[in-house]
């Protein structure tokens, strides 16, 4: 069996997810690519990664595991494949996400969309993260050398108002409330726990509405003045599992050139 570090990235066929999973595979993480039903995209997400890692000098194995992050038998299948081929879990990284359905104004917004925006953005990673919890509590009580992690990506939504995206902004609030949660639950069993919240990030998601951020990017949004990439969150989940921070959990990480900053 493979000996190096096992990384589940949740929704990285595309996106961040995929520029979270070629940062790690270039620092030697074995990968598990969670995709929702783009096969081909998760397939060259891991060709990607192989490549990503023999250029760096890592031999890695990765593989593709269809779930959806919504649906709980989904969940244990994802967790069950990565036992079986892997045996081990030392990150967890909740990036799946959806954005809102239809983007409808709060007032017209309907509990379908909302139940299921809720549950991939938000009851699959909290139950996703209990799950993995349990193996890693598993792990780290074996040996205790070990540090598994885990890091949920939110968003500037989760402090930033959209109204006609009401339910992903509630979701990602949440997601901060999350982490904390768990970083409190977790420490004694020596897993830290962290939320990467990025800002404006070229992929998919904001594709539709590429115009209007290029424009607001242009007129001083962010205080550095481009669009966020993939690896940008690639590059912060890397320090996080290099065990940069081993002294912070429940720590809320910034990629966002800025945006936060209050401004005069
Ligand atoms: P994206 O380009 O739309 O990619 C979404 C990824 O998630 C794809 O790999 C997709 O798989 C997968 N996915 C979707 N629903 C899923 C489900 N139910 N189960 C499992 N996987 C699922 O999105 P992105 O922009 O990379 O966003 C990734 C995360 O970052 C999301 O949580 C998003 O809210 C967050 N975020 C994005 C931005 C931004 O500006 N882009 C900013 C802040 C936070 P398939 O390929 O199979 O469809």
């Amino acid at each position: 069996m493979l000996v190096s570090k096992v990384a589940i990235v949740t929704g990285s066929s595309r996106g961040i997810g995929r520029g979270i999973a070629l940062s790690l595979a270039g620092v030697g993480y074995s990968l598990v690519i969670n995709y929702a039903g783009n096969a081909s995209a998760a397939a060259s997400t891991v060709e990607a990664c192989l490549v990503a890692a023999k250029e760096n000098g890592y031999e890695i194995d990765a593989i593709s595991v269809r779930a959806d992050i919504g649906d709980a038998t989904a969940r244990e299948y994802l967790l069950q494949e990565t036992r079986n081929h892997f045996g081990r879990l030392d990150l967890l990284v909740n990036n799946a996400g959806i954005t809102s359905i239809g983007r409808a104004d709060l007032l017209d917004a309907t509990e379908e969309a909302f139940d299921t925006l809720m549950g991939v953005n938000l009851k699959g990673p909290f139950f996703l993260s209990q799950a993995a919890a349990r193996w890693m509590i598993d792990e780290t009580s074996k040996d205790q050398t070990l540090h598994p992690k885990i890091v949920t990506i939110s968003s500037i939504s989760g402090y930033t108002v959209s109204v006609n995206r009401g339910d992903y902004c509630m979701a990602k609030a949440a997601l901060g409330m999350m982490t904390k949660l768990f970083a409190v639950r977790l420490a004694e069993h020596g897993i830290n726990v962290y939320e990467i919240c990025p800002g404006i990030i070229a992929s998919d998601m904001t594709a539709p509405v590429k115009e209007k951020y290029d424009r607001l990017i242009g007129d001083g949004l962010t205080p550095i003045r481009r669009w966020g990439l993939p690896e940008d969150v690639g590059q912060a989940v890397v320090a996080i599992a290099d065990d940069q921070f081993r002294f912070s959990t429940g720590e809320v990480f910034n990629v966002d050139g800025g945006f936060h900053i209050r401004q005069l």
